[in-house]
C-alpha cells in the first residue's frame, strides 16, 4: 500500500500581537504534507482504504459537497493505490467545474451529481448504483476507523500540550485527537458548520465509553455564516494574519479555526499555564476557488 510522507509536517513557534496582547502558540503544520491531500485527510483516509484493499475491494465511493478536500483526497489516495474512485457530490452539476472537482477528475475519479434531496438519502444512492467491488465510505470521511488513523498525528510532535485546538467538520479529526490524548489535555474544537447542534453526539460516537469521559469544547461561533461560506472580513482577516505569521489559511476550515483561536486568546479563555498547540490541518487547494488577487498568498 502507497503512504504518504508526513515529515514535512513541522511544529511552528507563533508569537504575534494582537489588540495590545501578545498571543504565542505552537502550530501543527499538516498543510506542508502534499501539495493536493495536505492535512487531516490522508490520516482519515488511510484505515479505511486499507480496510477496501483488505476486503479485496477495487473501488472505493464516498459522498461530498462541491468544496470537499474529502473528495479530492479520496480520489488521490485511490490513483496511488490503483483504486477506482467514484464521488457523489452534492447539488446540480455547474456547467464550469470548480477547481477541487477538476482535480478530483484529474485523479480518476467518476463524479455524480445529485440534488440535495436525492444526496440526502445515502442508503437509497448505494441501492440505485449498486457498485461491484465497492467498499463505501461515509460523508467527509466521518468514521471510527478515520478517527484511528487520525491518532496517528500525534507521532509528528513532541506532546506536552494542555490544550489542542483543531476545526471541526463531520468531528472525525477532533475525534481522532481525544482519542490520542493525556489525561491532563483538552481539546477545544472549532465548529465550521452553522447549526450543528448534534456536533457533541456526533464525536461522542466515534469514541469508546473510556474516552467519552474525557474533557473536550466545541465552539459555534465562527463559522462566518455557514460551512464553505466567506466574507469579505474573513478574507481580510486572512490576509492580515498571513502578515503578521506568514502561515496560509483556507477560507472554509483554518481561517475560521486560527480566527475562532484569535479570539479565544483574546478573550482569556486560555490561563497563562496552558500550552497550546494548533492543528493546522490543511485545504489550502480550496482558496483556488476564490476570485483571483483576493489573497496575497
Ligand atoms: C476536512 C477538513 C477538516 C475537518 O475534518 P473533520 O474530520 O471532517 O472534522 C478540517 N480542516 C481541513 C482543512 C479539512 O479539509
Amino acid at each position: 500500500m502507497m503512504n504518504f510522507n508526513t515529515d514535512d509536517a513541522v511544529v511552528q513557534k507563533i508569537v504575534y500581537q494582537k489588540n495590545n496582547q501578545i498571543l504565542a502558540y505552537d502550530v501543527l503544520r499538516l498543510d506542508l504534507i502534499h501539495k493536493t491531500i495536505s492535512g487531516n485527510k490522508f490520516f482519515k483516509l488511510k484505515e479505511p482504504v486499507k480496510k477496501a484493499i483488505e476486503e479485496k475491494c477495487n473501488t472505493i465511493a464516498t459522498f461530498g459537497g462541491a468544496f470537499s478536500n474529502h473528495i479530492v483526497a479520496t480520489a488521490c489516495y485511490c490513483n496511488m493505490n490503483g483504486l477506482k474512485s467514484i464521488g457523489f457530490i452534492r447539488g446540480e452539476e455547474n456547467k464550469k467545474l470548480n477547481h477541487t472537482l477538476l482535480q478530483a477528475l484529474d485523479f480518476g475519479m467518476e463524479l455524480h451529481f445529485l440534488d440535495r434531496a436525492s444526496y440526502a438519502n445515502k442508503e437509497a444512492i448505494k441501492q440505485q448504483y449498486p457498485i461491484p467491488n465497492c467498499y463505501w465510505i461515509n460523508e467527509g470521511g466521518y468514521s471510527k476507523d478515520g478517527a484511528f488513523g487520525v491518532m496517528d498525528i500525534f507521532k509528528l510532535f513532541n506532546n506536552s500540550y494542555t490544550k489542542i485546538i483543531c476545526a471541526m467538520g463531520t468531528g472525525t479529526t477532533m475525534a481522532g485527537i481525544i482519542k490520542a490524548t493525556k489525561p491532563n489535555q483538552t481539546v477545544v474544537g472549532i465548529c465550521v458548520l452553522k447549526g450543528y447542534t448534534n456536533a457533541e453526539k456526533d464525536i461522542r460516537f466515534l469514541l469508546n465509553p473510556d474516552e467519552q469521559k474525557k474533557p473536550f469544547s466545541i465552539h459555534h461561533q465562527y463559522h462566518f455564516n455557514g460551512y464553505a461560506k466567506h466574507t469579505p472580513p474573513l478574507i481580510d482577516w486572512m490576509n492580515s494574519f498571513y502578515n503578521q505569521t506568514q502561515i496560509p489559511t483556507d477560507f472554509v476550515y483554518t481561517a475560521k479555526l486560527f480566527y475562532g483561536a484569535e479570539q479565544l486568546f483574546l478573550d482569556q479563555y486560555f490561563s497563562q499555564n496552558d500550552n497550546v498547540l494548533i492543528i493546522h490541518s490543511g485545504g489550502l487547494q480550496g482558496n483556488k476557488s476564490l476570485s483571483a488577487n483576493s489573497l496575497i498568498f
